[in-house]
């Protein structure tokens, strides 16, 4: 049991989770901040067959680092990186400068998807994002059959592409939030005394 009211003691759900705010939702007390659990390290990436991805919980130095690459039924990929619609001007310049760039809005396709959490930053595929002081995946419907995962911080940034309905990356979602409390709130660990390291 990863996350616990610390009222009652029950397990609260991920999909309740809010990492920016540090809060959880138990059914009894409402909005609680939560007694959160150490997971498993491991050297191996753990594929659980009930699950669209393959993830991984190790040790960076003081830190929890956590991995996590969707498998081929998710029909996730990296989204567009981001400046490519800011250089598109219309002008002839502006065009023959952002040529090469369109060209890589098709290479987040053939990079694979992995998406790695630290203390700090959150990297997927080739880009790095800066997590601050809070940040909350999202997901966004943009069809019946395609959603984006965002990372939700001062704005929202698409970081996965899926063409499947949003309902199917909602366990995705809990899982990295889930990650992400746990990273940014055990890093660096508690001293190997503590009660809290587990
Ligand atoms: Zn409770």
């Amino acid at each position: 049991m990863l996350f616990s009211c610390p009222t009652c003691g029950s397990a609260l759900r991920p999909g309740s989770l809010r990492p920016r705010a540090g809060t959880a939702v138990c059914a009894e007390h409402g909005e609680v901040r939560p007694h959160v659990g150490h997971p498993a390290v491991s050297d191996a990436q753990v594929v659980d067959r009930s699950r669209d991805w393959a993830s991984r919980w190790s040790l960076d130095g003081e830190s929890y680092r956590f991995e996590l690459a969707p498998l081929a039924p998710l029909r996730a990929w990296c989204a567009p990186l981001p400046w490519q619609g800011d250089v598109a001007t219309g002008e002839w310049v502006g065009l023959l400068l952002a040529a090469p760039l369109y060209a890589l809005t098709y290479i987040p396709v053939l990079v694979p998807a992995r998406i790695a959490i630290g203390p700090r930053r959150v990297r997927v595929g080739p880009r790095w994002l800066g997590i601050g002081d809070g940040g909350e995946f999202a997901v966004v419907e943009t069809g019946r059959q395609s959603s984006e995962l965002t990372l939700v911080r001062d704005v929202d940034v698409p970081v996965l592409v899926c063409s499947r309905p949003a309902a199917s990356i909602f366990p995705l979602r809990d899982v990295l939030n889930e990650a992400l409390f746990i990273v940014q709130r055990q890093s660096p660990l508690p001293p190997a005394a503590s009660i809290y390291r587990g």
